[in-house]
């Protein structure tokens, strides 16, 4: 038998994880220095200073196991939160909270409903578990198509996803047509709301699904420090649910998931409200800005709620800007080869993507002092 006949088939068949391209490997590739990374949602302000300061008087420690518990993080965050220690779970970022929905609910034969394009990471884990996705495509505004989704699960459906703001369209759901979806949906399916991008949101109906819980056990919130609070490469999120879902997930994790450094970085940042404030404020002015121009050039985009717009570009931009050193996330492995995502960079990251775009597609950059 060879190696990769051993391999589990749902393991086997799995398409892998593509992330974003690293500046470094462009940059070795094209021999250019100064490129961007516009592809990844990541806080171009970096991390939190306080979590830099953190971490450093940390790294003498490192020796140490961390706090399996995450007593110190776990005591802040549910006081700030309103819930009870018992209702959180820490992840080796968000995806290991997926990770450990999957392993505690899905196996072969189960079913997971989620929206499609929605997070990448989504078939993967349900795949991983040897359950089947079943995929609802967005509405043609690209907005989650909840009526769908609540009459594709079936008695083999374990979990209902939610990605709310939507990754890769930006778009949200709202309370109304959240609790109606709600009250559609047995009590017997989890549901997990993808909220990574939860402090971002301008609109005042987002759905409060913390307060949800109460009403409706089964109910899982999950978020993460890697996008507003730039912590993405030290890998923390969380899980927000009721205690006896909790106690289900703490069973399944490793007794040390998130390591040291992790830990008080995230402690750190949550007390950086500055840094957190500056943050979204620079992601409103870039959304409005990359909003604005890109219609100017004619280009089609779906309403943000997030740190990334969804924008239909034509096909080949993303090579064309790649050969300029913007790295733009492609869309082609959600069928949609017409469009890229790009993520909120500081101010003059999107003023050149914007001016490259501009030449790549003809435009005059600044139509406004252009001579008659
Ligand atoms: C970024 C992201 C996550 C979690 O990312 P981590 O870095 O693993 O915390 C989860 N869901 C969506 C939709 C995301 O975009």
């Amino acid at each position: 038998m060879s190696i990769a006949e051993l391999i589990k088939p749902h393991i086997r068949d799995l398409a892998p994880y593509v992330p974003g391209k690293p500046m470094e490997e462009l940059e070795r590739e094209l021999g250019i220095s100064h490129s961007i990374k516009l592809a990844s949602n990541e806080n171009p302000l970096g991390p939190s200073p306080k979590a830099v300061e953190a971490m450093r008087e940390a790294a003498g420690e490192i020796h140490r196991y961390p706090d399996g518990a995450s007593f110190a993080l776990r005591k802040k965050l549910s006081g700030r939160l309103g819930v009870t220690e018992e209702q959180l779970v820490f992840g080796s970022g968000g995806d290991e909270i997926l990770e450990l929905i999957a392993k505690i609910v899905m196996g072969p034969g189960d079913e997971v409903v989620y929206a499609w394009p929605s997070f990448a990471m989504y078939p993967i884990v349900v795949k991983g578990m040897g359950a089947k996705g079943v995929q609802v495509p967005l509405t043609e505004g690209f907005v989650h198509d909840l009526d769908a989704m609540a009459a594709a699960v079936t008695d083999k459906t374990r979990v209902v996803m939610v990605c709310n703001p939507n990754n890769p369209s930006g778009t949200t759901v709202g309370a109304a047509e959240f609790d109606r979806f709600v009250r559609a949906l047995p009590d017997d399916v989890v549901l997990a709301v993808d909220e990574a991008y939860f402090e971002f949101v301008r609109r005042d109906d987002y759905p409060d699904v913390v307060s949800l819980m109460d009403r409706r056990p089964g109910t899982l919130v999950l978020r993460t420090f890697s996008k507003i609070y730039g912590l993405a490469g030290i890998r923390i999120g969380y899980a927000i649910c009721d205690a006896e879902l909790a106690s289900f997930l703490e069973r399944a994790r490793h007794p040390f998931n998130v390591n040291r450094l992790a830990e008080v970085a995230a402690l750190a940042a949550l007390d950086d409200e500055d840094h957190a404030r500056r943050t979204i404020e620079m992601n409103t002015t870039g959304i409005d800005y990359l909003t604005t121009e890109l219609h100017r050039l004619g280009i089609e985009t779906w309403p943000s709620e997030a740190n990334f717009i969804l924008a239909r570009t034509g096909g080949q931009v993303f090579d064309a800007l790649l050969s300029e050193g913007i790295i733009v996330r492609p869309m082609a492995g959600f069928g949609l080869t017409e469009h890229v995502r790009i993520s909120v960079g500081l101010p003059e990251e999107n003023e050149r993507l914007i001016k490259t775009l501009a030449e790549i597609r003809g435009h005059d950059p600044f139509p406004g002092e252009a001579a008659i």
